[in-house]
């Protein structure tokens, strides 16, 4: 059942009996949690659920959110025993209508394009069990694909991750404009990229999602004092007065089924009236080394707190200080984290940052204008999500890490400028799911919306 549907008549008993055995099949089959929360018994939730007011609504969260009393790893061993003494503020927002049904898997600390660096495990894409759900919301994506049940999902994307893993199995994906949801409680990745967005089944789910979690925070400095208003109002209102581009760009190195199954999608708006137009977006190809450069010199230095003495594991204290440090840190990080750390500070050190963190910064800031032009004119901007098909894991493990993070490309650029995005399933090649990439304004979320509920 749809979640529309199920809002329209609740039965949220029946849902509570049927949920934890719904998922505890999904995780024999796909793997998508790294914890399942059954946190609130049943007897607690059905006392819950009396109040009128309380839908009952299932949610998961990626690992990097912040919930209360449930363990929260960011899919790292150094916050494998890590249990937030509070919730985040888009968790407790959410938690006005639902109740948590568990963690998911994710890249350690969102390091990564095909969930391959979780240190607990890798899910498996229900569309074709032998393929990456993505990343590195994979556990999110995983999950949503998989299950039949009215559900939200809560996950977070720095440049890509939660469009790359809806694209690969087949669901939507919302991103919403830098600011607009709180960051309070999440785990930083990169700070001025970190936005926590959803993904849903349907595009009412996410779009009744933000509706909940968006909103001013005064706990997030960064948090956009806007208006409230209910998404859901923009689906399926008439987009025949829509102008959308078509960056060229955007479709160089794209493989030809994607390619195909794209402007399928885009002819079949024109049909409903959106006029297209093909434009140029000439500074795309240095969105993906801006991107790298600046989240990882951001990861670099909000990383540099786990160090054994305030957060996370620890060992006997033992040695000097760079020992002591060198030693916990080189036990707990994975692989992935290793390196960002060790580029990000590359890029930081005296001397360099000028040449590449500094220079980095004017080049987004060149990214953005270039966009900023083009929605004078256009009311979204449209691509492919991600270039490949979800792929198999026997070949992700052919890809240096430069190859993996060239995968990329497409999602970096709304993301460096903190745009609106949506990713929906607009057909098929091999079988598997194609997206198609919506990028509305800053704060335009409402027209990318409405734009999405017509694919
Ligand atoms: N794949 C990108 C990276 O590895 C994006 C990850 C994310 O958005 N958390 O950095």
């Amino acid at each position: 059942m749809k979640l529309e549907e199920y809002l329209k008549n609740p039965d949220k008993e029946k849902l509570i009996d049927n949920i934890f055995s719904e998922i505890k099949k999904i995780q024999k089959d796909y793997e998508p949690f790294i914890t399942i929360s059954e946190k609130e018994s049943r007897e607690e939730l059905k006392k819950k659920i009396k109040d009128r007011e309380f839908l009952g609504i299932p949610i998961s969260v990626k690992d990097n959110i912040c919930t209360k009393g449930i363990k929260t790893t960011a899919g790292s061993k150094i916050l494998e025993n890590y249990v937030p003494p509070f919730d985040a503020t888009a968790i407790s927002k959410i938690k006005e209508v639902g109740y948590i049904i568990g963690k998911t898997k994710m890249d350690e600390f969102g390091f990564g394009t095909f969930c391959l660096n979780c240190a607990y495990g890798i899910p498996k894409n229900p569309r074709g069990v032998e393929r990456s759900s993505g990343g590195s919301s994979g556990g999110s994506a995983c999950l949503t694909s998989a299950l039949n049940f009215p559900h939200i999902s809560i996950a977070e994307s720095t440049g890509g991750s939660i469009s790359c893993p809806a694209n690969f199995c087949g669901i939507v994906g919302l991103t919403p404009t830098y600011g607009l949801v709180s960051r309070y409680g999440l785990i930083d990745f990169a700070s001025s990229l970190d936005k926590i967005g959803l993904m849903g089944k349907t595009i009412f789910e996410v779009a009744y999602g933000l509706t909940k979690i968006a909103g001013f925070d005064k706990k997030d400095s960064t948090s956009i004092n806007k208006k409230p208003e209910d998404y859901t109002d923009h689906l399926k209102k008439d987009v025949s007065k829509f102008r959308v581009g078509v960056p060229k760009e955007y479709f160089n190195r794209v493989d030809e089924e994607v390619k195909k199954e794209v402007w399928r999608a885009i002819k079949k708006l024109e049909e409903k009236g959106v006029k297209y137009e093909e434009i140029s977006l000439p500074s795309t190809k240095f969105a993906l080394p801006t991107y790298y450069i600046i989240s990882m010199s951001e990861a670099s230095t909000n990383l540099a707190r786990y160090c054994g003495i305030r957060y996370g594991e620890t060992k006997e204290l033992k040695g000097n200080y760079n020992e002591f440090f060198s030693g916990v840190r080189g036990e707990y990080f994975g692989e992935e984290a290793k390196r960002r750390i060790l580029m990000g500070t590359f890029y930081r050190k005296a001397g360099y940052r000028d040449r590449y963190y500094l220079k980095a910064l004017r080049v987004r800031r060149h990214i953005i204008n270039e966009f900023k032009e083009m929605f004078k004119k256009f009311d979204c901007i449209l691509s492919p999500t991600m270039p490949i098909i979800a792929p198999k894991f026997t070949d992700i493990a052919l890809l240096s890490p430069a190859q993996q993070y060239a995968a990329d490309f497409l999602t970096v650029a709304p993301n460096l400028c903190g745009f609106p995005h949506l990713s929906t399933p607009c057909g098929r090649a091999k079988g598997m799911p194609v997206g198609l990439h919506i990028i509305g304004d800053h704060l335009q979320e409402g027209k990318v919306l409405q734009l999405g509920s017509w694919i």
